[in-house]
């Protein structure tokens, strides 16, 4: 029997009506904006001026502290200011503004499609070069990769689980980077591997994408590769640290906890092929791959982008916008986020641009809560949603912490299943957040 996570969860239907669009360069031009604060951790110190001219690969800003991330820049040309740019939301925030001029790449980089296998680094250069490359974890959250690869004293990792879930529904681009990067993204992981001397790596893949499967499993083989390749059954939110580590190695991790607590460390299959790119092949992080999809899209792509492109170019560039468009969201329908400036800059995390028509977007009206505990059954974290948003709705802090709303992962399991259709993760999110400030400042 398949392997997935022990309770709660759901089965939307998984609409990956772009999986066999292979992967597309969008070549640069234009101007292109790098946010200084794209990662988790403190916003990157730019190191160049207005004026200065680039190359693609070139330091752009400096990580500015142990929780921060090297910036790099995606195209050449010049520097055309330091200045306010509105990202997905509108909010106005720090930017590198660089016109683009050719594609000069700097010289150190290994642009050639040569396969580097050898791996003939030790440990903590394999970190260091992570860490000068700006590699972020590109499941969605941007934490620097190089922190996540030195845990805490007292703390070890016994475990390595590579993420190839892609369990939200409509993204694709982690199913192309296995098939089409597939020995690159082992090669990847066995460096992860090294560089946190874990004993055991494992790849969990749902089984909604059986040729990755068959293929990472069949080079495992070929190469002798120390890495076990885990068929998944298909469920949501699998991709969850926790729900993955409890799916593969059925380790709890404990609440306000991280997986290393239980021995684990979870990257993403996307970052196991930057930190190859970024350690055999001397690339920093200046591209990401992105699906371009929705029911009513006028084509179904996955595309290679430079970091900083403006969403409008990539829509331009996957066929435009059908007239449909009601609503565009920034990564997938259950955790993505709506995209009200079209225009913004697309960041290191940035995988999925999803146009959601104007039928899709219609709420169903509200009714009474009828205590069915169909959001309890669908939870994949033991929270009771109908409880807590009762809570949240009388601002009962002290309640909604005991009754652990801080471990939330604000996966939408529980909107989804309610018959109800009432709105429990606009309630949960924002009560969360209160939460979570309480006890922050409570540690101070
Ligand atoms: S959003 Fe939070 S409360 Fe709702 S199902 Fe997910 S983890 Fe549970
Ligand atoms: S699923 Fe909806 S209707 Fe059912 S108990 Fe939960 S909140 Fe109430």
């Amino acid at each position: 029997m398949l392997k997935t996570f022990s309770i709660g969860g759901i089965h939307p239907s998984d609409n990956k009506l772009s999986a066999q669009s292979a992967l597309m360069q969008l070549p640069p031009e234009g101007t292109i904006a790098l946010f200084l604060g794209q990662h988790a951790g403190a916003p990157a110190e730019p190191v160049v001026n207005k004026g200065d001219k680039v190359k693609v690969g070139q330091l752009v800003a400096k990580a500015s502290g142990f929780i921060s991330a090297n910036i790099h820049a995606s195209v050449s040309g010049t520097v055309a200011g330091i200045e306010p740019v509105a990202d997905i939301s509108g909010f106005k925030k720090p930017a590198i503004v660089i016109q683009v001029e050719g594609d000069e790449w700097m010289p150190e980089i290994d642009s050639s499609k040569d396969i580097v296998r050898d791996i003939t680094i030790d440990s903590q250069t394999i970190i260091k070069k992570i860490a000068a490359a700006g590699l972020v974890g590109l499941g969605g959250a941007a934490f620097p990769t190089h922190v996540k690869l030195s845990p805490p004293p007292g703390k070890k990792a016994e475990a390595l689980i590579i993420n190839a879930t892609e369990c939200e529904p409509y993204l694709t681009a982690d199913h192309r980077v296995m098939l089409e990067y597939a020995e690159e993204v082992l090669i990847g992981t066995l460096l992860l591997k090294k560089a946190l001397n874990a004993p055991k790596v494992y790849i969990g893949i749902e089984d909604n994408k059986p040729d990755a499967i068959k293929l990472l499993k069949e080079l495992v083989v070929k190469y002798n590769y120390d890495i076990i390749i885990v068929p998944l059954k298909k469920r949501y939110p699998q991709g969850g640290e926790k729900q993955l580590i409890d799916a593969i190695v059925g380790r709890q991790v404990p609440s306000m906890g991280l997986p290393v607590d239980v021995g684990v460390v979870v990257q993403n299959v996307n970052t196991a092929f930057t930190v190859y790119e970024a350690v055999q092949k001397n690339k920093p992080l200046f591209e990401h791959r992105v699906t371009i999809t929705g029911k009513e899209a006028k084509q179904q792509v996955n595309m290679i982008v430079r970091v900083g492109t403006a969403t409008s170019k990539i829509l331009e560039a996957a066929g435009g916008m059908p007239e449909s468009t009601a609503k565009i969201v920034c990564g997938g329908p259950m955790m993505g986020k709506a995209i009200s400036n079209i225009d913004a800059p697309t960041t290191k995390v940035s995988s999925s641009i999803l146009l959601i028509s104007e039928k899709e977007t219609k709420r169903k009206p509200e009714s009474n809560c009828i205590r069915c505990a169909k959001c309890v059954e669908a939870c994949p974290i033991g929270l009771e949603p109908y409880l807590l948003i009762k809570q949240a709705q009388r601002n009962m802090y002290d309640e909604l912490e005991a009754n652990r709303l801080q471990d939330c992962i604000e996966c939408g399991c529980c909107l989804y299943s309610c018959p109800a259709h009432i709105p429990l993760l606009d309630y949960i999110r924002l009560a969360r957040a209160e939460v979570l400030k309480i006890m922050r400042s409570r540690q101070k």
